[in-house]
């Protein structure tokens, strides 16, 4: 048999008008504002009208750590929704648009794949409808005014030391990580370092992710800190009068996105975070409306679940009043394997002793969602290698904590491979058990919300903070931020600050290096190790075998 590649499955794809399937989950023509014929904007008026409609069932997808096995969780997401579908509900799925940079880097789309893609991939994963433009523009925008707004006098009293808003790209290019602008003489300014970040990072992307509308898009983009005076006092893109016209520049891209699976279910796509520096999660605007639209939505969080769930429950659902109703744990045999300690080379062959092993780290994960009361089960992510000894031990290790555990075979099968799983999921999120709450209260210290994320769900004994990391907490409450909640920017590949930890490792100590505050997004950053801002190109990026056919189809793009 020989295995087609994500792209070649998407472009057999037969895909209906989006008109047609938007009108399907009730959207009329009118409310949406066609991008071809297969992509569509969700106006905000049709939005608007959803209002004081019922919710439906909010179904997360999440992950055990991830390993470079592979875990699948985009894939699943989109299994799980046709499987929904296939069993006569009326589900939708909300995912994160793609980046450009890594497209061009690492192989690998962002549309799901095999059977359970969403199309038209090659936009999805390219240009799509313009939003990642829309952000790099508006960012940009206010990149500019304060080069401007120093140019005329600076009349703020920005301390160019202390500017806090670098440039964006929607790139890899390590060349710009660290670059001085206003080089050239007078007539271009004050020469300064400065920098630039990949576009997904922006906080204008958290920014749009988290607003409930163009309002409070408005207020958040004013919120912005971007710099402080000589003493320290912060500088608002308000004061720049930046907010009015980054929000102009964004109002398109704040709408939602819909298109469609395989199996021609409808899908949201819109906003994409980084997941360590922020929350790793689709648009607020997204969910909320597809939760007025469809019966059950299916979402993904970005990274394992230590990282991906706790923030989608921490920032997410708390600040957008979201009650998830059940939660799935995506795992695969191959990466308990590696978690039990089997390397890279040797997961086709059966073991099952390193999976029992490597089961840990699903436990930890399972253990820790409960804390948030939300009811789980374990969709165990088929890989054609993977014996029927080997799921069988994952799904002792589920029952052993009280979820069950479903073989899902979407990713060869589409929604007929997850029917099982989709069932169960009806009964656990129809049953009323979720009893969600988030981790820790609001008017927790924001150094005790650390310690709580570090000790509860990464199971640290502590965190450590030297003296400028202590000064920055007591900083921040007395600055009136110490309602905020906290985004941790840690390893999404251990529990521990330590990427090479596999399994469930336990009694460590996390480092915190840095705190960041995101004023506009409404969190604060808090950096545990190194992360990275502005990827780079690996040796050989993929851009190098992406080309134009002579039908002028895309090769190589996954
Ligand atoms: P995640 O969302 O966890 O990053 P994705 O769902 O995007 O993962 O999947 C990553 C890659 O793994 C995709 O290219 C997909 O085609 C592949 N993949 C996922 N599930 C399977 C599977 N069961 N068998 C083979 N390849 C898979
Ligand atoms: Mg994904």
């Amino acid at each position: 048999m020989t295995i087609k590649s994500d792209i070649e499955i998407a472009r057999a794809a037969t895909m209906k008008p989006i008109a047609e399937v938007a009108a399907r989950v009730g959207i009329p023509a009118d409310a949406i504002v066609p991008y071809g014929n297969t992509k569509a904007k969700v106006s905000f008026k049709h939005i608007d009208s959803l209002k004081d409609g019922k919710d439906g069932k909010l179904i997360l997808v999440t992950a055990i750590s991830p390993t470079p096995a592979g875990e699948g969780k985009t894939t699943t997401t989109v299994g799980l929704g046709d499987g929904l579908n296939r069993i006569g509900k009326k589900a939708m799925m909300c995912l994160r648009e793609p980046s450009l940079g890594p497209c061009f880097g690492v192989k690998g789309g962002a549309a799901g794949g095999g059977y359970a893609q969403v199309v038209p991939m090659e936009d999805i994963n390219l240009h799509f409808t313009g939003d990642f433009h829309a952000i790099t523009s508006a960012h940009n925008l206010l990149s500019a005014l304060i080069d401007n707004h120093i140019y005329w006098g600076n009349s703020l009293g920005f301390d160019t030391r202390r500017i806090a808003w670098k440039r964006v790209l929607d790139m890899n290019d390590r060349a710009l990580r660290e670059i001085v602008n206003s080089l050239g003489g007078v007539a271009n300014g004050f020469p300064r370092t400065d920098g630039f970040d990949i576009t997904v990072a922006s906080e204008v992307m958290a920014i749009l992710c988290l607003s409930l509308d163009l309002k409070d898009l408005e207020r958040r983009l004013g919120n912005i800190i971007v710099g402080y005076t000589r003493d320290k006092t912060p500088i608002r893109a308000r004061e720049l009068k930046a907010d009015g016209a980054m929000t102009v520049l964004l109002k398109d891209a704040l709408m939602p996105n819909l298109v469609q699976t395989l199996e021609n279910n409808p899908v949201f796509i819109h906003g994409g975070p980084f997941a360590n520096i922020a929350h790793g999660c689709n648009s607020v605007l997204a969910t909320k409306s597809a939760l007025k639209i469809a019966d059950y939505v299916v979402t993904e969080a970005g990274f394992g679940a230590d990282l991906g769930a706790e923030k989608f429950f921490d920032i997410k659902c708390r600040k957008a009043g979201l009650k998830p109703d059940a939660a799935v744990v995506v795992a695969t045999v191959r990466a308990l394997k590696m978690h039990g300690g089997v390397a890279k080379d040797n997961l086709k062959t059966e073991n099952v002793l390193a999976v029992n092993k490597g089961c840990e780290n699903l436990k930890r994960h399972l253990e820790n969602m409960a804390k948030f009361g939300v009811p789980i089960a374990v969709a165990i992510n088929r890989f054609v290698t993977d014996t029927d000894a080997e799921m069988q031990e994952v799904m002792k290790a589920a029952e052993s904590l009280g979820a069950r555990a479903f073989v899902c075979t979407h990713w060869a099968d589409g929604g007929a491979g997850t029917e099982a799983l989709a069932r169960h999921i009806v009964e656990l999120a129809d049953g009323g058990r979720s009893a969600f709450k988030p981790l820790y209260p609001d008017d927790m210290t924001l150094r005790d919300k650390v310690k709580t994320i570090a000790t509860e769900i990464y199971r640290a004994s502590d965190i450590a903070c030297d003296a400028s990391v202590e000064t920055a907490f007591k900083d921040l409450e007395a600055g009136g931020f110490g309602k905020l909640p906290v985004c941790m920017a840690k390893t999404q590949y251990s529990f521990s600050t330590d990427p090479n930890k596999r399994g469930a490792p336990e009694g460590h100590i996390v480092p915190v290096r840095e705190l960041r505050l995101s004023a506009g997004a409404e969190f604060v950053v808090v950096v545990t190790g190194e992360i990275m801002t502005m990827p780079g190109l690996p040796r050989v990026p993929a851009a190098d075998s992406i080309r134009l056919n002579a039908d002028g189809q895309i090769e190589g793009l996954f």
